[in-house]
């Protein structure tokens, strides 16, 4: 039996402030009490996504959290540009295009989604239900769980400088949570992509100085955002160095600014701008995280599971997509659908182990027409 995994590090995460919430707008220090629900499904990337669609075809509930703050996973965060061209019958579709319909496709099911939320503890009751909590405090009683995390949990790669943990959340961010707090300060801004350079443009104008640091010339960032980004610095209203982020300047245990190693061969090579907040952007990585700890039968770093039920070593606990692993599995969108339609009939078999199973058409069904909100 697994065991409350997690739950004493939570306790203790509780009291810190929200960052996104659906469900909390200020602070989870206050206990919550549990969402009940059918079935949680924890990852909001395509498989998960698709697991709301087959559940609810069944007529079965799902809430769905994910700890990034928009739905898509892989495809939103790594590649909502570039097309895919292995989806059945849409010979070419846009990861992002790809994520706006399948959240069209779940609609009818009004699956609560629960973002911006690491799921962090999970336990197994003796009562055969599971008690899931995520750090902001969010908790669930679910009937089961289906563990469509990916390749793990996207976190911030950090700034990695020493002494930085002791300013993280306070004067060192990886994600803007209040910008208006931001007004009015020393900032320096890390990062060459689009989220360093949407925030540079937002805030080069309300801020009392602004700084972009980018270890190259040229920026991934849209194009446009590029050149408005450099039409500021020809006004005079921000600076942009070609660098890397050297060593904080600390003082009477406050952050007084960073130093810069410049790599466009300036003499000196060091150079020291003052700063009371550092915005980094140094993009994602993906972690399995608190989800390896949870006493779930793991290979390589992916949960293995049975080919019929896509259940994992623990029963009511399901893996879809690349979380998981059996013989031949591929890593493949394709993979996860299908994965997701044989564990929702497993999934309605473990909660309603009395009813009898039966295999309808979406064509013809008038049940699933009803659930689907179609006209018959
Ligand atoms: C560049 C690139 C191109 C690709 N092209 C294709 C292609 O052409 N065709 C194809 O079929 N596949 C392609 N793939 C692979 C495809 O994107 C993945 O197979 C797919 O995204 C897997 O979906 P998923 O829902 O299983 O996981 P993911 O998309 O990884 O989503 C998992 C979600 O779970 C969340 N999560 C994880 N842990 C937790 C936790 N503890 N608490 C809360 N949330 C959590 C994550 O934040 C994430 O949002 C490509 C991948 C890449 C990187």
């Amino acid at each position: 039996m697994v065991g409350l995994v997690g739950f004493r590090g939570l306790i203790h995460a509780a009291s810190v402030e929200v960052t996104v919430s659906s469900d909390v707008s200020a602070s989870a220090s206050v206990a919550q009490a549990a969402i009940r629900t059918e079935v949680l499904i924890i990852g909001a990337g395509p498989c998960g996504l698709f697991q709301v669609f087959e559940l609810g075809l069944l007529g079965i509930g799902a809430h769905i959290v994910d700890s990034l703050a928009r739905p898509g996973g892989q495809c939103t965060e790594l590649y909502p540009e570039k097309p895919i061209y292995d989806i059945p019958a849409l010979p070419v579709c846009g990861a992002q295009e790809l994520v706006e319909r399948l959240l069209e496709q779940i609609k009818p099911f009004k699956a609560q989604m629960h973002l911006g939320q690491e799921v962090t503890a999970f336990a197994a009751r003796e009562d055969g239900r599971f008690d899931v909590q995520t750090v902001t405090g969010t908790r669930f009683d679910a009937g089961a769980v289906v563990l469509a995390a990916g390749v793990g949990s996207f976190q911030p790669r950090r700034i990695g400088l020493e002494g930085a943990e002791a300013f993280e959340g306070s004067a060192i961010h990886y994600r803007v949570k209040d910008s208006a707090s931001l007004h009015g300060q020393q900032l320096v801004v890390f990062g060459g992509g689009d989220s360093a350079l949407d925030w540079t443009l937002e805030l080069a104008p309300k801020a009392r100085s602004l700084t972009l640091v980018h270890r190259r010339h040229e920026f991934r960032a849209a194009p446009a955002s590029v050149a408005r980004m450099r039409d500021l610095v020809s006004a005079g209203r921000m600076r942009c160095f070609e660098g890397l982020p050297e060593s904080l300047i600390v003082a009477d245990g406050e952050l007084r600014g960073v130093n810069i190693k410049l790599l466009d061969g300036t003499s000196p090579a060091v150079h020291a701008l003052e700063a009371q907040k550092l915005l980094v952007f140094f993009g994602l990585h993906p972690k399995l995280g608190p989800i390896a700890e949870w006493g779930l039968e793991l290979e390589r770093k992916a949960l293995k599971v049975d080919t019929e039920k896509f259940q994992t070593s623990v029963p009511g606990v399901f893996a879809v997509g690349d979380i998981n692993t059996y013989p031949g599995k591929k890593k493949l969108i394709l993979s996860g659908f299908h994965e997701a339609a044989l564990a929702a009939f497993a999934i309605q078999h473990h909660l309603y182990p009395q009813k009898k199973q039966f295999l309808q058409y979406t064509t013809t069904s008038p049940i699933m027409h009803q659930r689907l909100g179609v006209p018959d």
